[in-house]
């Protein structure tokens, strides 16, 4: 475990504060120290306030911020004489303790401080440094993990029992720490829980954090990586969507599932007593948030979610005030054959699960290596888990998007309406997955909740293998955008080609015919039931000289979704298509193509773009965002539609 300190680094951030948000911010970037929002910090500084008396402030990380990316802003300003006086109460409750806190801060528009103020408050250091450790987890959660911490630190920590998080906790460090601390205290492990390092200057407190999660390493020896046996490469994405589909209905909504195969993760997965390991509990109790308390081991959703049932009824008959049940789908699914699988509401939310998983399952094998991985009581989980303060953390302000959980797949996604699409879905929550054959697509966004895969759609063995590519990205298929396609105008029929026909078919035609077959048993397996938005032509109700086979195609195409509207519907699948007309931002319409095309209607360019009736320019996003709207609620009671988007065409009105 080197120490990331830089002087030239540390030289930018000024002051107490400064170096508090720089050596924050080099902890938040060991993920094997803290994971999303996990661990804290903070800092004692003496202040004038605007009457010119003198206080000390405790600057501790607020609510809602990551340690990785905290700025001055992220750390609360609460006064320390008051936390210190709250910790020598016999009880405070939650909302008394929010309150106070709240109440006793400096900055009015500062985030609630975290749960862990008080207990920051309470220990004799200007730099507090608390984090998760997986090498300090790994050798606590043993059988004798309490003895192996105290051979191992001595007189440098100070060790304190397992207690949840919160006031409880503050208050037993408060009676235990100045008992147990001597000169050379420099730590102080909560068992099961994390480690703290403390500091005259924020360098000090850093580096301490540093010595003593090496000497855990130390102590748990080089790691053995275990060997895992490739899987059958043969597709699983019927098996996964039908998974997906379950989870989602046990969550109550659709969910993300993604599949991680990975040598780590597929050894784990792998292992003989996986299902026995497995399901002891978290690493630390503030993971269960996202990863509830265990692992699902297997495909059984119905059984996961009856045994959480029970978990709840157990555990919430004792609690002080009634808890409603959270949802009973499992956030990891461990499966010899699938690997590793991780649960969302979004992309981003079961890549959060993954983070923190995967750090989870090298710390259980570690602590195997260590004489077998023990975890918590399930009660001291549940409290957690349905704690308020914790609970708190998830909600997010406003509806949620309506695609959340949902997966498109957008044809020809590098450029045009395709590309407009891919965002008109992002937007709305979806993860997308984007096909073209320009590699461009690769590289459209760099996010996790979109896939891009070079594909030439025409490709009877590609395009099977760039679907499955996004199912085990995201776990299932609920909406796809028929939009590749190609325009070989100003070809008259008596010139047209045997093979300028055939490609045009091809291209327009025949690959959406493969892309239906292909997706539909996805589509079937879709939580809320799958859509299909079809990009046709006004050429279909109006087709134009010197463009058979473009016309053809897109008529026929059109007939091929009606017909697919009418045999899907008992499959909960609904199918329309949009006909757009002199849609001019996409790639086929250079500058100099518009140009001629309005001249040799003796137009101007701007009076050709606005050729319509209603006089407005069409652009990709209007039809993108028609798309969109296609496969949303305003549209549940429609399919087999043909619907405009060109701003009135006196043939096709
Ligand atoms: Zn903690």
């Amino acid at each position: 475990m080197p120490s990331l300190w830089n002087d030239e680094e540390a030289a930018k951030y000024a002051g107490d504060l400064g170096s508090r948000v720089y050596t924050s911010r080099l902890l938040g970037r060991d993920k094997s120290l803290v994971l999303h929002g996990g661990g804290n910090t903070s800092v004692k500084v003496r202040e004038n306030d605007i009457l010119g008396r003198e206080e000390t402030i405790l600057y501790v990380k607020g609510s809602g911020w990551d340690l990785e990316h905290i700025e001055a802003a992220g750390f609360s300003p609460v006064r320390l004489d008051h936390l210190v006086g709250l910790s020598k109460l016999t009880t405070l409750s939650d909302p008394q303790m929010v309150n106070e806190m709240r109440t006793h801060m400096l900055r009015a528009d500062a985030p609630t401080p975290s749960v862990e103020a008080i207990l920051h408050a309470i220990l004799p250091y200007k730099f507090v440094d608390h984090t998760h450790s997986d090498a300090l987890l790994a050798v606590c959660n043993t059988a004798d993990g309490e003895r192996r911490i105290r051979a191992l630190y001595g007189e440098t920590v100070v060790v304190i029992p397992y207690v949840m998080p919160g006031f409880d906790l503050a208050r037993r460090c408060a009676e235990i720490f100045p008992r147990e601390a001597t000169p050379k205290t420099i730590g102080m492990v909560l068992l099961n829980h994390g480690i703290f390092s403390f500091g005259a200057t924020a360098r000090e407190s850093y580096e301490r954090m540093i010595a003593l999660v090496a000497q855990a390493e130390k102590a748990l020896g080089p790691e053995k990586p275990t060997p895992s046996r490739p899987v059958d490469a043969a597709p699983i994405r019927r098996e996964l969507a039908a998974l997906r589909r379950d989870v989602s209905t046990a969550a109550g909504h659709p969910v993300i599932v993604s599949t991680h195969q990975d040598p780590a993760s597929l050894a784990f997965a792998q292992a003989g007593d996986v299902a026995a390991i497995a399901t002891r509990g978290p690493a630390t109790p503030d993971h269960v948030l996202r990863t509830k308390r265990i692992p699902m081991i297997g495909r059984d959703v119905q059984g996961y979610a009856k045994a959480y049932a029970q978990y709840f009824a157990q555990h919430s008959a004792s609690t002080r005030e009634p808890k409603a049940m959270l949802d009973p789908a499992p956030r990891v699914i461990i499966d010899r054959d699938l690997g590793v699988c991780t649960v969302g509401k979004s992309a981003k939310d079961a890549q959060m699960v993954f983070d923190i998983y995967s750090h989870t399952l090298r710390t259980i094998q570690r602590s195997e290596g260590l004489g077998g991985w023990r975890a918590l009581p399930a009660k001291d989980i549940f409290d957690v888990e349905y704690w308020d303060l914790e609970q708190a953390k998830l909600v997010k302000s406003g509806a949620a998007p309506a695609f959340a959980g949902e997966v498109a797949l957008v044809t020809g996604a590098a450029s045009g309406i395709g590309k407009a699409c891919v965002q008109s879905f992002l937007a709305r929550g979806a993860a997308v997955v984007g096909l073209d054959i320009d590699a461009a697509v690769t590289t459209l966004h760099q996010r996790v909740d979109f896939l891009g895969i070079a594909c030439d759609v025409t490709d009877g063995e590609a395009l099977p293998r760039a679907i499955e590519q996004g199912v085990r990205a995201f776990g299932g298929l609920d909406m796809v955008v028929l939009n590749a396609g190609i325009f070989p105008g100003g070809t008259r029929i008596e010139s047209l080609t045997d093979g300028e026909w055939a490609r045009v078919m091809h291209v327009n035609l025949d690959a959406n015919l493969a892309l239906l077959r292909e997706t539909h048993p996805l589509l079937k397996l879709a939580p809320r039931g799958g859509r299909v938005a079809v990009i046709g032509s006004k050429n279909v109700p109006a087709p134009g000289p010197g463009a058979a086979a473009y016309s053809a195609s897109k008529a026929a195409l059109a007939q091929l979704a009606r017909v697919a509207a009418l045999e899907w519907g008992a499959d909960g699948i609904r199918i329309n298509t949009l006909h757009p007309n002199a849609v001019f931002d996409t790639a086929i319409w250079s500058q100099e193509v518009l140009a001629e095309r309005a001249k040799h209607y003796g137009l101007s360019v701007e009076q050709y773009r606005r050729n319509n009736v209603l006089r407005v320019e069409v652009t990709s996003r209007d039809v993108a965002e028609l798309a969109a709207e296609l496969c949303g609620p305003l549209f549940a009671r429609t399919t087999g539609a043909q619907i405009p988007v060109d701003g009135g065409n006196e043939r096709v009105i």
